[in-house]
């Protein structure tokens, strides 16, 4: 059973970090894992708390760096420099964090489970990591926390994309009964159904494999896999064999994830910061605490079950769903 420390404000900061044995991290170069928010976004992680994250690394003379990378759709963070500028605008410069911001575009391949997933040079690179995650509804995934901040974060733009094309629907017409469920449920509008005919609209798919799970006649299937095991498999390839820990910011709580401009309205209070040295015990302790406030306000906002990422992180050995909070 993993221990995930619950702080209602950051005044425990420093004792959690300590409780998580942060002293492991002296002398050694350490990533910070951050999403720092698309343009127009109001809900990511303010700077001022990333600060004391890192005060705290310092203080035991560990050498961190703050860390994302380059995302696949069109934004400013499309580029390294794109990003290098929206952080800056968001307040994420060296001069404010206490250490240099580094955005990667470039990737090396790791294998997990047969799949090849391509993680970020520098976080390949570096043996420390610390992954700061916002914890908020996702459109796709239900939920977005340390799994999702890791696996899709912490891989290149073409990996993304190979994540969100796995998860899009393959079409069987001869089992198609024409129900039109899939479009129904569909939250982009891109399958449309009229009679005996059903079409799907490659540019407005995103890939979030809900049409696939409402299917129940097996008439659509993923390309690859939902989208929620691909992403545990990706963050397995991201951490796996590091020195982690996790923090996990239950504040602004929003509808959807820190790259939607429009990601409100907040859908649960405040609760405070989780911290654990587990990706999968922190997810299960954050969404069980969110639902104790807000009763399965994810699934009923997002029509997705987040808990597919616990349970596929526990599948495939990133971590354990069984977990112990303590308050400090
Ligand atoms: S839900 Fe399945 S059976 Fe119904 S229209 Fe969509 S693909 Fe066809
Ligand atoms: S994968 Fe998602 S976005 Fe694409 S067609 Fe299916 S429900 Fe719509």
């Amino acid at each position: 059973m993993k221990k995930v420390l619950f702080l209602k404000n950051t005044e425990h900061l420093h004792d959690a970090l300590h409780s998580m044995n942060i002293q492991r991290f002296t002398g050694k170069k350490t990533l910070v894992k951050l999403h720092m928010g698309e343009i127009g976004n109001k809900y990511f992680i303010k700077p001022d708390f990333i600060r004391r994250v890192v005060e705290e690394l310092k203080k035991i003379d560990a050498h961190p760096f703050l860390f994302d990378t380059t995302v696949a759709y069109n934004s400013l963070r499309k580029t390294k420099k794109g990003y290098e500028k929206l952080a800056g605008i968001h307040g994420f410069t060296e001069k404010k964090i206490g250490c240099p911001i580094v955005i990667s575009d470039r990737g090396v391949s790791k294998t997990v489970e047969n799949r090849v997933f391509e993680v970020a040079n520098e976080l390949a690179d570096t043996t420390h990591v610390v992954v700061v995650s916002h914890v908020k509804g996702h459109i796709q995934t239900g939920m977005g926390g340390a799994i999702k901040n890791l696996g899709m974060g912490g891989v290149t733009r073409e990996t993304k994309i190979m994540i969100h094309n796995g998860s899009k629907p393959v079409y069987y017409k001869d089992k198609c009964i024409f129900c039109g469920l899939c479009a129904e449920i569909c939250p982009f509008k891109a399958i449309k159904v009229d009679k005996k005919n059903w079409k799907r609209s490659e540019k407005k798919c995103f890939g979030c494999g809900l049409c696939v799970d409402v299917c129940e006649n097996n008439a659509l299937k993923h390309v690859d896999a939902n989208i929620q095991y691909l992403l545990a498999l990706s963050a397995k390839a991201c951490v796996e064999g590091k020195n982690v820990v996790y923090i996990n910011v239950l504040k602004n709580i929003a509808r959807s994830c820190d790259c939607d401009p429009s990601a409100g309205p907040i859908i649960c209070p405040d609760i405070g910061y989780l911290v654990s040295d587990d990706p999968v015990a922190i997810d299960k302790a954050s969404l069980d605490l969110i639902n104790h406030v807000r009763k399965n306000v994810f699934e009923k906002t997002n029509k997705v079950d987040p808990y597919r990422q616990i349970k596929y992180g526990e599948d495939v050995g990133l971590g354990t769903s069984s977990y112990q909070i303590v308050e400090l």
